[in-house]
């Protein structure tokens, strides 16, 4: 038995590709810039701006990787090379733009975005500054520096993020096309630590059905997750992870993963495997479904029997 082995990307970069991800990059980048800059100098409430910082960063890191996977580039270093430039790009034009609105196009016009000026800019707010937080006036000097750092820092994190999004998408060379992916096909009833997860990541997937599908809403489980090539037979890939939920002091949940394998390259049979397994996830999620809706199909079956019976099956 052959233990199961990662996929990686080839690192190829088709020049069409490339050169479509920088200029759809480069003008979104443009556009995003000029709206973030009037948007910032208009809206004066904080979380607003906040919410605009988030979108102008998303768009722009979004569009390098919707671009990057329509022109088939297998190579996230690249990916994420172009969508640090072009946000650093976007970021220059909201600069300039942000002058723009400050100053009225009739006074400083496309100077505006002329280095030398926006440099200028820079030192004006420096010393005068042009926003604030309440009544203490505008922030200026080294604290206002310490925002614009957080500020790119936060916006170069979010727009990297969003270019990676396909980052993890396996390519089939032979096809020329990206697998499509199943997420969650089955979720299990495990913490990912038991010695049989070694047998699996051996190869030996039938080592799965010492699993029982995880039930419910269980905070701990094993994710299975497939890809396959929609045009041929040989690219098949799994995923596993280990998933935690917690619940934080607001009472938000948050999804911890941690992955055994990603994209772990798979025969036909082994694919078959995993499917079994989701079919007999899906089939228990059904019932579970079934027995929950029951006493909100039937609100008039006072019966006491009807409530009793189901649950017994789900409890631990
Ligand atoms: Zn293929």
């Amino acid at each position: 038995m052959t233990p199961l082995k990662s996929y990686a990307h080839t690192g190829t970069v088709p020049l069409g590709g490339a050169v479509a991800t920088i200029a759809a990059g480069g003008l979104v980048a443009t556009i995003a810039g000029v709206i973030y800059g009037y948007a910032f100098f208009w809206i004066p409430f904080v979380y607003l701006n906040f919410l605009v910082t988030l979108v102008f960063a998303g768009v722009i890191g979004g569009t390098v990787a919707i671009v990057a996977k329509f022109g088939k580039i297998r190579n996230n270093w690249f990916v994420a090379g172009v969508a640090i430039l072009m946000t650093l790009w976007g970021l220059y034009v909201y600069w300039g733009s942000y002058l723009l609105a400050m100053a009225g196009w009739g006074d400083v016009g496309l100077t505006a975005f002329d280095p030398f000026v926006v440099y200028g800019f820079a030192g004006f707010l420096f010393e005068n500054g042009s926003w604030g937080i309440g009544k203490g006036g505008p922030i200026t000097g080294w604290f206002l520096v310490l925002f614009w750092v957080a500020e790119i820092g936060t916006i170069l994190v979010v727009s990297l993020m969003a270019s990676m999004m396909h980052a993890s998408v396996p390519f089939c060379e032979s096809c020329q096309e990206w697998a499509d992916q199943e997420k969650g096909v089955a979720r299990l009833d495990a913490t990912g630590d038991e010695p049989a997860w070694q047998q699996v990541l051996g190869g030996d997937l039938p080592a799965l059905a010492e699993f029982s599908p995880s039930r419910g809403l269980a905070p701990q489980f094993v994710r299975l997750d497939l890809a396959r090539c929609p045009r041929c037979d040989t690219s098949r890939f799994l995923s596993i992870h280990k998933v935690q939920m917690t619940v934080d002091k607001d009472g938000n949940p948050t999804e911890k993963e941690e992955q055994l394998i990603t994209n772990a390259m798979i025969t036909p049979e082994q694919y078959a495997v995993v499917e079994t397994c989701g079919m007999l996830y899906r089939e228990q999620l059904a019932e579970k479904i079934a027995v929950d809706d029951e006493p909100e199909h039937d609100p008039g079956n006072e019966s006491p029997m009807a409530w009793e019976a189901p649950p017994a099956q789900g409890e631990k």
